[in-house]
């Protein structure tokens, strides 16, 4: 009777489902073809009246529209689970909430909680949109977990949560109208697509993670570190190393020190069931580990951030493309091992082969999901809490850099190298690697090296900036705290409004990552060899990039502290004071807001001085004279921006004050844009510049001089120039470009380079007429080709010949260094006299002395010490003493800026800005009758 009322329920149940699944419209119905089908992409206008139809006929569906996206389409998150699970979704992200958080939990409560509990598994697509796999597998993925019946999807549905996020919408509709525009299939192409596949980042889409600048990126933020915080997050791209199908989890060392360890150990678990699953399947050709490049170093990245957030972050890069492909031979790849176990051989590759392959990982990842339910959500729990604990305690984090410390003191202790070990307790007395526990103790047990309890950011003279970064904190789910008084700790009183980060919380990795340094291992090949590159950046520590002021405390600590509810962001509370008695009003240079509020003000014609000496305010303060209509415009620029807008009795002195209007700026791009072109764009945007981007074909064309006051060059741009010593590093975009009649008219005036023969002489005599010119990273060779006498410091003689430093004895990838700046230059204005800059295998310079005599070229910034490294990994960083990284020089009546770092770095480098904002005016020089004339001396 009992079987026969199951066999019931379930004839019952599979018929509700039967109902549902008539009437799913099949992908083929809605796009006319198959998803996988040669030749064929959908559009995001396509996919989104797919995934609105799906919810619209199907109780499995929940559609969430998680916000705008830079061009203005609306980003779909389809959330998909049992319909019963579906009514009770806030239920399930409130018990989510709870474990991951792991706050006023006893170990009982958390046990209960994960077994009542729905896994929450994140799979997403699209990011980078000519990865055409990873939006049409979210497709396909949809569409089965929607319409299949078969036991293991009803399983999954009942135990798990899957939120399917589309991670680049405009982006797809981009790419595949691209590729689709072509009516004749044979000819359709992924290559040259005409601009960035994310408005201002590109391929950057993917390295916004910590700091959500972008607006797709706040988006997915939000669901991911507030509302969701999901257990698994899948996150698909491709290509996969060639001669494999794809790479995926587990990745190779080195791993990021901040984690916990379950994070890792997670990794590989579901890694196994990933590759288990297509070996199962007769699916060859997964590679992992040391078979792929990836590893989990870096933070920033959708997948890598997630570590930081005790999330199982999951990646693959697949191979597959629309238009018939081969896996290749590659002889190596076939010799099966741990790192490929199950070798593909060579074959022709169809995309809806990867869409199979996808499907299987998802369904792999799923399956794991439905029978480890319980444990996942309980060590999320586990992990937050350990995250506390550590928080609570005095903590060592392990790292190189103290383990290095320990075999130093051993070392400069000769005499103590025979004593007896009698403290190794365990392991093998002959054992040869063992050293006294002594050092152990005086390096890791030292007080001064503690892990700190919390950090505190007091008022600072560029507050808004502060902001920015409490709110980069809170927006990943960071609990931060404010003062609702004045308090002291540790001997320093606070001001009211200082901000409170404390490290006893789930989330500690990822603020231990936001303060300290990376400190990235020595990796070579081999002891000697060439160094391995990491994946991205080795250290980019965003407080040091940000120019925020903190303080690490390393005792416990409490005070006057209201905390912020998750997710709330912060605005800078100041307003404007009127003060109509007042000669005038000063904004502070140090502050990068007032660079905005000045922006608005001349744009509303409105007197804006620049302050040339520190008599009255910080060097480069600017100036505003009171006036009715500066007064307005001073109260809507300030409440918007947050900047600070002092009133002043008595008006600087006249021969301090220099006029300023914006410069017309051209900033440099390319077809197919430029990602660091692109980021200034987006600083350019927020900072309220006027901009114009040109390209190599209107420099080889219009009258620079008659246009504009200041070009722009970042890396990429300006081409080596092929003389031995010179250094070219960076991310040049030198390959080649497409023919003009096989794109759109209104892309072709994009085509282009900059050539030595016809652009350089051009920009020679743009500087020459009196034009300024700003280059950064690879494109200060601009330098080399206009013969200025200066030389590349990273070089060494051989045999009478100069040669670029080996990467054997010199190598600093994507790192933090620390470098003085000559902030009197009206360059630095605003800056202190050391900065943090990023630097990535970036220019350095020698300036011979007799050069500094005759004053044409001055250094602005400079690396002062043997040891400038603060963040990542700088090998034979003593090389870098007395070197230059950033210098103006007086060419005719204009000036070139080089700098070697890359002040604009992803819009994350806020505490560099300055070194090109203070570029971007025009200074007007008054004649004795007080009259101003414009082209005396531009863009000083
Ligand atoms: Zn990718």
């Amino acid at each position: 009777m009992r079987k026969l009322a199951a066999t019931m329920a379930i004839i019952f149940f599979y018929s509700i489902h039967a109902l549902y699944a008539q009437r799913i419209p099949t992908p083929k119905q809605h796009f006319g073809f198959n998803i996988g089908d040669d030749y064929q992409l959908a559009t995001y206008t396509q996919t989104e009246a797919y995934f609105r139809k799906l919810a619209a006929a199907s109780d499995r569906v929940r559609l969430v529209e998680i916000g705008k996206t830079e061009e203005g389409r609306t980003q779909l998150m389809l959330i998909v689970s049992s319909p019963k699970n579906i009514r009770d979704l806030e239920h399930y992200k409130t018990v989510s909430q709870q474990l991951a958080h792991a706050e006023g939990l006893t170990d009982e409560q958390a046990h209960a909680l994960a077994a009542k509990g729905k896994a929450v598994v994140w799979i997403d697509g699209g990011l980078h949109a000519t990865e055409t796999v990873g939006t049409h597998q979210l497709i396909e993925t949809a569409y089965q977990l929607i319409s299949r019946k078969d036991p293991e999807t009803l399983q999954i549905l009942d135990n798990v949560i899957i939120l399917l996020t589309h991670d680049n919408p405009d982006g797809q509709e981009l790419v595949s109208s691209w590729y689709m525009r072509n009516p004749a299939p044979e000819k359709r192409s992924l290559e040259n697509v005409p601009r960035l596949y994310e408005k201002y980042a590109g391929h950057d889409n993917n390295r916004d993670f910590f700091m959500l600048n972008l607006k797709e990126t706040q988006n997915i933020g939000r669901q991911l570190f507030i509302e969701w915080l999901p257990q698994i997050m899948y996150n698909h791209h491709q290509a996969g190393p060639a001669g494999s199908v794809l790479a995926g989890p587990p990745y190779r060392d080195p791993f990021n020190y901040v984690f916990d360890p379950l994070i890792i150990t997670s990794i590989d678990a579901v890694g196994a069931a990933m590759n288990n699953r297509l070996n199962v399947e007769g699916k060859p050709g997964y590679t992992q580990r040391s078979g792929s490049v990836f590893s989990t170093w870096y933070n920033g990245g959708l997948r890598t951030t997630t570590y930081f957030h005790n999330m199982i972050g999951l990646l693959t890069e697949i191979i597959g493309s629309p238009t018939p492909a081969a896996v290749p031979l590659i002889p190596q790849r076939l010799i099966p091992s741990s790192a490929t176990p199950n070798p593909i051989t060579p074959q022709p590759w169809h995309f809806r082969q990867s869409i199979d392959y996808s499907v299987s990982l998802n369904y792999a990842v799923l399956d794991y999901a439905v029978r480890y339910r319980d444990e996942l959500l309980y060590n999320m729990y586990r992990m937050g809490l350990n995250s506390i604990q550590r928080g609570q305690k005095d903590y060592w984090t392990l790292s190189p850099k103290r383990i290095a410390a320990i075999e130093q003191l051993y070392k400069d202790a000769p005499r103590e190298r025979r004593a007896p070990r009698a403290d190794s307790a365990a392991g093998d007395p002959e054992d040869t690697n063992a050293i006294p526990v002594k050092y152990y103790d005086s390096v890791l047990k030292d007080p001064a090296l503690r892990d700190p309890r919390g950090y505190i950011i007091p008022d600072q003279p560029d507050n808004a900036t502060a902001i920015r970064f409490i709110n980069a904190l809170i927006n990943t789910g960071i609990a931060v705290y404010q003062a609702t008084d004045a308090f002291t700790v540790s001997g320093a009183t606070y001001n009211k409004g200082s901000w409170i980060i404390k490290t006893d919380q789930a989330f500690r990795p990822h603020i231990l990552d936001m303060f300290e340094p990376q400190d990235h291992p020595n990796d070579f090949q081999y002891p000697g060899g060439p160094p391995i590159p990491p994946y991205d950046a080795a250290g980019w520590t965003l407080a040091y990039q940000m120019g925020i002021k903190f303080h690490r405390i390393l005792d416990p600590f409490d005070g006057p502290f209201r905390r912020i509810p998750y997710g709330e962001e912060q605005h800078p509370k100041k307003t404007f004071t009127a003060s109509p008695s007042a000669e005038g009003f000063i904004l502070d240079a140090r502050a990068n807001q007032s660079f905005t509020v000045a922006n608005d003000l001349l744009k509303q014609g409105i007197r804006v001085q620049r302050v040339t000496d520190a008599s009255t305010a910080p060097r480069g303060s600017f100036y505003v004279p009171n006036s009715p209509t500066a007064i307005a415009a001073l109260t809507a620029s300030v409440s918007s921006t947050g900047a600070e807008a002092t009133p002043l009795s008595q008006a600087p002195a006249p021969a301090s004050l220099s006029p300023i209007r914006p410069a017309r700026i051209a900033l440099w791009d390319t077809y197919g844009g430029s990602l660091p072109s692109g980021w200034i764009r987006w600083i350019a945007e927020q900072y309220h510049f006027p901009v114009e981007v040109i390209y190599p074909k209107d420099i080889d064309s219009v009258d620079l001089h008659a246009k504009y006051d200041l070009i722009i060059f970042v890396s990429g741009a300006i081409p080596p120039l092929p003389v031995p010593g010179a250094t070219m590093p960076g991310r040049g975009r030198f390959g080649r470009q497409p023919k003009p009649e096989d794109i759109p008219e209104e892309y072709r005036s994009h085509l282009g380079r900059i050539t030595a023969d016809k652009s350089i002489p051009r920009l020679r005599k743009f500087l020459e007429e009196g034009g300024s010119i700003v280059t950064i990273g690879a494109s200060t060779s601009l330098a080399y080709h206009l013969g200025l006498p200066v030389h590349d410091a990273l070089t060494e003689l051989v045999g009478g010949k100069e040669r670029k430093l080996p990467g054997e004895k010199f190598y600093v990838p994507g790192s933090v260094l620390q470098v003085s700046v000559d902030s009197t230059q009206q360059a630095a204005w605003g800056m202190s006299s050391k900065a943090d800059v990023y630097f990535e295998q970036s220019p350095v310079f020698n300036i011979s002395p007799s050069t500094y005599t005759t004053g044409q070229i001055r250094p602005i910034a400079w690396f002062a010490t043997d040891k400038p490294l603060r963040s990542g990994w700088a090998w034979g960083q003593a090389y870098l003493q007395n070197g230059i990284a950033a210098f103006v020089a007086t060419v005719g009546k204009g000036k070139l800026y080089a700098f070697g770092p890359e002040i604009t770095f992803r819009a994350q480098t806020h505490g560099a800005f300055k070194f090109l904002f203070n570029e971007m005016y025009t200074t007007l020089v008054i004649d004795d009758h007080g009259s101003t004339d414009t082209h005396i001396r531009q863009g000083n």
